[in-house]
């Protein structure tokens, strides 16, 4: 620039003077701050251009704020996030295994040990998928400090060692926001693929044609053309999906019968009329009574540790191959091998039910297979880690395990009085919605 600075400041407006000041103490400021690092020298080398960009392109009126923010970010680049050494992640890949995985990162197979002694009673480990990541800390010794396994933005488990050397568990739930859409559509041909179609996932189909089961035969008595609408919600932390969706509303239309189905807050389906449309669970999934050797107790001290060690379920004290029964109708979806829990079941229920069944001698089912209340699904046994032959029964609602023996299971009852008003009017609101979902598909 040819003539002294200050002479031309004189001459320009106001908001360009202001501008060109402030760059002059941004620049001062930046020369002399004191930092080891990069900032330095862009600057220098940005200033002439920055200081005739002034001139020619600035605007007074539009857009300088954007530009002064555009150069702030050219002279101050977003500090690059801090890289913590002792943190390795891990992202799952398909027929990965926890062992292959522990032995590729230099862990032993002494700590993988401990991490399942810890996961016993979450048995989150098992099912380890693609989409799933581990992320390791070590301490100085390289040997594993914690391990943060994520399932997905509300459902993440931290193992930690503790003093005395063994693994605790911590489970980082994020219930989310839950975002409901209705699905609408018409049958013709079977049912499954129109409710494809309509956007249905194979379990929610599932869903579906078991809870009405009992009062319309999928395969025979549905007219072509018949109605449904489903209101479905979908579960998001944050913007990220978790992947998690349930039903929450069904109606369907078929010659002049018309079916509902709605999910009450206790996790079971009634119909608009409050009546159950779910057969009622066992509440032991045995043939006959048998000694309870150990009971729920989400608060038990391990024996050694002294930490608290909850027994998520009720143990039965059957002799080895005594059968054990699914405890409502559902899907296998688990049969997996355990160190401390041994062989086992996992069923997913209708509703926000799921039962597990541990130390099995022997697995009469396989996984993805559907059963039916009281279907022979194992023998029982002693594997894992145990003092001696037993069932370990659990039931979860909502993903909590809860007390098997005191929990309010379905039993095929009406809908009780607690929360009746609050379903009655959660019922009339959704079939509000439904109506309204199709007549804008009416319209279209
Ligand atoms: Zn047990």
């Amino acid at each position: 620039m040819p003539q002294p600075l200050l002479t031309l400041t004189t001459r320009l407006p106001n908001t360009h003077r202001r501008i060109l000041l402030s760059l002059l103490v941004l620049s001062l400021m930046i020369l002399f701050w004191p930092t080891s690092s990069k900032p330095e020298k862009p600057l220098l080398t940005l200033m002439p251009v920055l200081l005739s960009a002034s001139w020619t392109q600035l605007e007074p009126e539009h857009g300088w704020q954007q530009q002064m923010q555009q150069w702030q970010l050219a002279l101050f680049p977003e500090p690059e996030p801090e890289v913590d050494e002792s943190l390795t992640h891990y992202a799952i890949q398909s027929g990965d295994s926890l062992s292959r995985i522990f032995s590729r990162h230099g862990f032993s197979q002494q700590q993988l040990h401990q991490i399942m002694a810890a996961d016993q009673s979450l048995l989150a480990l098992d099912v380890l998928r693609p989409g799933h990541t581990l992320t390791f800390q070590r301490d100085e010794q390289n040997e594993l400090l914690s391990m943060e396994l994520f399932i997905h933005a509300g459902n993440r488990v931290l193992f930690q060692r503790e003093a005395d050397g063994e693994f605790s568990y911590q489970e980082l739930l994020d219930e989310g926001e839950w975002y409901s859409q209705t699905l609408v559509g018409e049958i013709y041909g079977s049912f499954y693929l129109s409710a494809q179609r309509a956007g249905l996932n194979d379990a929610e189909i599932a869903t579906v044609s078991q809870l009405f089961r009992d009062r319309v035969n999928f395969s025979r008595d549905i007219q072509a053309g018949a109605r449904f609408q489903v209101i479905r919600s979908d579960n998001y932390v944050g913007e990220e999906a978790t992947g998690q969706s349930r039903i929450e509303g069904i109606r369907l239309f078929n010659r002049r019968q018309q079916l509902t189905a709605f999910l009450h807050d206790n996790g079971q389906y009634y119909d608009a009329e409050g009546n159950s449309l779910q057969r009622a669970f066992m509440r032991v999934p045995l043939q006959r009574e048998f000694r309870i050797s150990s009971a729920f107790n989400p608060r038990r001290l391990h024996p050694v540790t002294r930490r608290v060690s909850p027994h998520n379920g009720t143990d039965f004290a059957t002799p080895t191959g005594t059968p054990v029964l699914a405890a409502a109708d559902g899907v296998v979806i688990r049969v997996e091998n355990h160190p401390f829990a041994g062989r086992y079941i996992e069923i997913q229920h209708h509703g926000q039910y799921k039962t597990r069944y541990l130390h099995l001698d022997r697995t009469l089912v396989r996984n993805g297979q559907r059963v039916e209340r009281g279907q022979r699904i194992a023998l029982s046994g002693a594997t894992g880690r145990v003092t001696g032959p037993h069932l370990h029964y659990e039931l979860h609602v909502n993903n909590r395990p809860v007390n098997p023996m005191t929990a309010n299971i379905p039993l095929a009852q009406p809908i009780p009085d607690e929360g009746r008003d609050a379903f009655f009017e959660k019922v009339a609101f959704m079939i509000q919605q439904m109506d309204e979902e199709t007549l804008l598909a009416q319209k279209q």
